[in-house]
């Protein structure tokens, strides 16, 4: 990555969602460079404990207990909106406020970078190509959702987001950059998180069933958490103008099983694998094709699975190691 200008270092960077799992090593990166950060976060998934490192005083983070549904008046230089639950059964759990919170929080961050001519970016979604029928998944795929489904309320949120990130740019030629990204996993997901990486690490740590579903033949490709801040940043750093998506993410792929049995046996767990139901709608197989991320931001992966698994692993031995038994 080139260094920063000395103007780049003291911008205020706004991060929506910032108390979440991506969001907060997001915040690390920005906060080590330099910038004064703002975050807004509602907690409904996140949480200050994962900022608390930098609140010693001196800390040039700002938080705001905020909901982004709502407009917000702030100077800023630059905005990253990554407000939104991500996991299938948080965004589910009550999908109007989900749908509510990619679309009105769009437009409410849009208004927000028109306002400051801020250069904005947009936390979009392997999940715009729902179930896909094109593999692996390239920008130009349109994509297969189900508009009326269970995970409808984040599929078409965040496309509705993407529709509004392109026409605030063609209508007032606001600086977008918004990245689709896949499976992300690592430290800080809760362990009742629900997505499938920390269910099977928590499960085998705590020598309970792994819970697959369906016959776990379905696929995805997961990207650990450092990679895929790389990636947002070079994005967001990057001089030319990009109009366009890009794909952001690993594009190594692995079945859902094959996945359990590589938490067992980097566990050494002796728990076994249960298999349940498909949830509706559960996409068949994904994989990115990075093609368009490596060649205008040299953007390019370099954390294996196997070493992502042994550092999230560790992380949660240590979360669970403070659980009362
Ligand atoms: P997360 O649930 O850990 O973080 C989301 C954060 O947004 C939380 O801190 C939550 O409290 C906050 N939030 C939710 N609704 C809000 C609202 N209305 N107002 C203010 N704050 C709100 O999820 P994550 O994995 O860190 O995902 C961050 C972003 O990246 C999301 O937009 C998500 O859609 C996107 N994304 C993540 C992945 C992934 O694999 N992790 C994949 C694709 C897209
Ligand atoms: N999954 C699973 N067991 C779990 C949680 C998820 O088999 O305990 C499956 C899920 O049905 C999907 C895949 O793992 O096929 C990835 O699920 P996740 O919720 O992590 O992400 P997404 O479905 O949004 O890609």
């Amino acid at each position: 990555m080139s260094a920063l200008t000395p103007h780049q270092e003291s911008r205020h960077v706004l991060v929506t969602g910032g108390a979440g799992f991506l969001g907060s090593h997001l915040v690390d990166r920005l906060m080590a460079r330099g910038n004064k950060v703002t975050v807004i976060d509602n907690l409904l998934t996140g949480t200050t404990g994962n900022l608390i490192h930098h609140h010693n005083g001196t800390s040039k983070l700002n938080f705001i207990e905020h909901d982004v549904t709502e407009s917000i008046d702030l100077e800023v230089d630059q905005i990253y909106n990554l407000a939104c639950p991500a996991a299938p059964i948080h965004y589910q759990a009550d999908p109007i406020r989900t749908f509510k919170t990619s679309v009105f929080g769009a437009i409410n961050m849009l208004e927000l970078a028109l306002k400051n001519k801020a250069r904005i970016f947009q936390a979009s979604t392997s999940e715009v190509y729902g179930d896909p029928l094109v593999h692996p998944q390239d920008e130009s795929y349109w994509g297969n959702v189900n508009s009326f489904g269970t995970r409808a309320c984040y599929d078409e949120g965040k496309r509705g987001a993407e529709t509004l990130f392109f026409d605030y740019h063609r209508k007032y030629g606001i600086d977008i950059r918004l990245a689709r990204i896949f499976n992300t996993y690592g430290p800080r997901m809760f362990k009742e998180d629900g997505r499938v990486v920390s269910n099977f690490i928590v499960q085998a740590l705590r020598g309970e069933s792994l819970t697959v579903h369906g016959d776990g033949l379905q696929t995805r490709s997961f990207c650990y958490v450092d990679d895929l801040v790389d990636g947002i940043l070079s994005l967001m750093d990057s001089e030319v103008s990009l109009p366009i998506p890009i794909n952001l993410g690993n594009s190594s792929e692995c079945t859902i099983a094959a996945l359990a049995k590589l938490v067992l046996q980097k566990t050494k767990s002796k728990s076994e694998l249960i298999f349940l139901d498909l949830p509706i709608d559960d996409p068949k197989q994904r994989k990115p094709n990075l093609d368009l991320a490596q060649e205008l931001l040299a953007y390019q992966p370099r954390v294996s699975l196997s070493e992502g698994l042994d550092r999230t692993i560790a992380y949660f031995q240590r979360v669970l190691a403070h659980e009362p038994n």
